[in-house]
């Protein structure tokens, strides 16, 4: 009798960079290598396609799922926040204007509608021809507090999302994320996620202003990742110039990315969240300094692609 060759599963998990500029997209020339959409990452695990984030970086990625080989795409976001370089691609985004393509998007919200009175804003009249209610495809938006733990059904399912009770992270090889609420960015917080998938994990952690020495639940948060994805918007010169300063913008400096890398012995830091007025060649420079103060980093740039 012929044998049945088992399916192999990939057990990988894969991250891809659409958009890694923070504040605004920058579109000058010199700033061609790393790229000039706002934030937006994908993480493929399990069968599945999640999305960090919808700055510009999400229209592109949009076009690619609605092009892809599924007659009903369907796409799940997650949002850190709703400042505008991070939803700005949102009505952009090819699955919400596709009638049988399904959006599931969460984000940070206070309470049960919370994040889709958020995104409701970005469609007022005096900014947007269409309101959200109108764009054709389906879509669910959920918000979040923090502290949430996300499990992946089939593909093209509703997500169940359920507290996190264990305070450490899942350890089974299924596909979760855990959301993490920190009030280390203006003026309501940021949401961290942590993508597990069999015995690997994702920290991303952008739009977060470290204190000194680092916010200790962040730390713990990220601990022991195998990539730590975190803001490292501006040279120390520029977080504590005296005539510009950028203190309490809400952002860290590479300086702070690399000792919370170093603290949470996370295996790889990627450097996200530039600043658009650093062209290709201030960003190799940071690429360099950052490499000395821990040596596994990367900076990401459009295209860019991990494999873990
Ligand atoms: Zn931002
Ligand atoms: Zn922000």
């Amino acid at each position: 009798m012929k044998q049945r060759k088992a399916m192999k599963v990939d057990k990988s998990i894969q991250v891809r960079f659409w958009g890694v500029r923070g504040s605004y997209p920058t579109t000058t020339s010199s700033s061609r290598d790393f790229g000039g959409n706002t934030s937006c990452v994908e993480i493929t695990a399990g069968g599945q396609r999640l999305i960090f984030d919808a700055g510009t970086g999400i229209i592109p990625l949009g076009k690619e799922i609605c092009n892809g080989a599924s007659a009903r795409p369907a796409a799940y976001v997650f949002l850190s926040h709703t400042h505008i370089d991070h939803v700005m691609g949102l009505c952009f985004f090819e699955p919400l204007l596709t009638p049988d393509a399904r959006s599931f998007i969460y984000g940070p919200g206070n309470s049960h509608g919370a994040l889709t009175r958020s995104l409701q804003q970005l469609t007022h009249s005096d900014l947007f021809p269409v309101s959200f209610d109108e764009l054709k495809g389906k879509k669910e938006i959920h918000s979040l507090v923090g502290g949430e733990l996300i499990r992946f059904r089939a593909p093209g399912k509703r997500p169940i999302v359920e507290k996190n009770s264990a305070p450490a992270q899942p350890s089974s090889g299924e596909l979760t994320i855990v959301a993490h609420k920190s009030p280390a960015h203006p003026r309501f917080g940021v949401m961290l996620y942590r993508v597990n998938y069999q015995g690997k994990s994702v920290v991303y952690a952008t739009d977060i202003e470290q204190q000194e020495g680092g916010y200790p639940d962040v730390i713990e948060f990220a601990r022991g990742a195998d990539l730590l994805i975190h803001d490292a918007q501006y040279l120390h010169g520029e977080y504590s110039s005296t005539s510009k300063p950028k203190k309490g913008w809400g952002h860290s400096t590479i300086e702070m990315a690399a000792a919370v890398a170093k603290k949470a012995n996370v295996k790889r830091l990627v450097l996200f969240h530039h600043e658009p007025l650093h062209d290709d060649k201030a960003m190799r420079a940071i690429e360099r300094c950052a490499k000395a103060l821990f040596p596994t980093t990367l900076t990401a740039r459009e295209n860019l692609e991990v494999r873990l």
